[in-house]
């Protein structure tokens, strides 16, 4: 199956560029049209739709060899909200911003063809696959969601939805669990998570390092049998790597892993900061460089107190608040170390320089 992206052009009828809540689920429509193609209803979102005024849209649209991308998938499409109701829970009270729309393209009998259902059950495994979605509680008919007659093909063979459903979670069943990239943060060194197609020669190379380096830095594997999702240890790494979370933008990123947005940017120099999906693989440059210890504090000097220049004991006393009686004196001259307190000139001079320490 071809998987092209050919957004429509944004405008009030069937792309309004409004931010959606997330990807609870996906809504399956039909095209409601004999023999149209993906391409024919893309160009129609992208056209006539928008002519003659109409309010529609969906976010995908499958055919019989390919799925063309409509609409980006954090982004509202009209597809799920006539009669403004709502009868799936998970969606809340509008579809539209919270499930992907997905068209399927029909024969010259309203039906679906084999290959284009083939399409639809890879299509729905990977859009499982993307958003951590559960075919069997995700996926709805446009029926179940405002009881439009659509798909007209499964609303009349509801059996037929079960086992498309079916079909995409016995697919998922079937692909070894695949781990997703795990965000590394405050890393001295890069992790990246084995791809589909990679070897170590092509990552040693993506993260210009030497590929007996990259084999030093990862021991337990074998490089003739990568495992895709295994976590590789990148050597004096200049990235570790980042699912794309919900809500996320660079500057949020930027703030959460201690960076400059452009730094972001510039790792990153084939992403739309504009236009993150969810799910999408960023990369995070790296400090390995060490934080540098910090300086010691200076001391601060405890400013002298008191009256400094007096020459007398009690007025010294006085200046600092403490009591000047004999008594306290005398007791002041035993903590300090004055012999046999008598309160004469002497002692008092000995004890006032001990006191202020000068
Ligand atoms: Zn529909």
């Amino acid at each position: 199956m071809e998987n092209k992206t050919q957004y429509v052009r944004v405008n009030k009828y069937t792309r309004p560029a409004m931010k959606n809540k997330g990807v609870f689920g996906v809504v399956w429509h039909y095209t409601a049209s004999a023999k149209a193609t993906a391409q024919n209803i893309r160009d129609y979102f992208d056209g006539t739709c928008i002519r003659q005024g109409r309010y529609a849209s969906a976010h995908d649209v499958i055919d019989k060899t390919m799925v063309i991308h409509m609409i980006p998938h954090n982004e509202v499409a009209y597809h799920a909200h006539d009669h403004s109701v709502c009868y799936v829970k998970q969606f809340g009270d509008n579809a539209n911003f919270t499930a992907i729309g997905v068209e399927l393209c029909i024969d010259a009998n309203m039906n679906l063809e084999p290959e284009t259902y083939a399409n639809a059950v890879e299509y729905g495994f990977m859009l499982c696959k993307q958003y951590n979605l559960d075919p069997m509680k995700d996926f709805y008919r446009h029926y179940d969601v405002t009881h439009k007659n659509c798909p007209a093909f499964w609303v009349k063979d509801p059996a037929g939805f079960e086992k498309f459903k079916r079909d995409v979670y016995s697919k998922l069943q079937a692909t070894a669990p695949t781990p997703k990239p795990v965000p590394v943060q405050s890393a001295t060194v890069g992790h990246y998570i084995v791809q589909r197609g990679d070897t170590l020669y092509s990552i040693a190379n993506k993260f210009k390092i030497d590929v007996a380096d990259l084999q030093k830095a990862n021991p337990q594997v074998n490089p003739r049998a990568m495992q895709i999702g295994t976590s590789l240890v990148i050597p004096n790494g200049k990235y570790t790597q980042y699912a794309i979370k919900k809500g996320d933008t660079f500057y949020d990123l930027a703030i959460e892993f201690h960076l400059d947005v452009d730094d972001l940017v510039k790792a990153n120099p084939k992403v739309d900061p504009k236009k993150l999906q969810i799910g999408q693989v960023i990369n995070i440059p790296t400090t390995s460089s060490p934080q540098p210890a910090p300086a010691p504090k200076p001391q601060p000097k405890l400013a002298p107190k008191g009256d400094q220049k007096t020459n007398s004991l009690v007025d010294y006393l006085k200046s600092i608040n403490v009591d000047s009686s004999f008594s306290n004196r005398q007791k002041l001259a035993q903590k300090y170390g004055v012999a046999n307190y008598k309160g004469t000139a002497e002692q008092n001079s000995q004890l006032l320089v001990k006191m202020r320490g000068h």
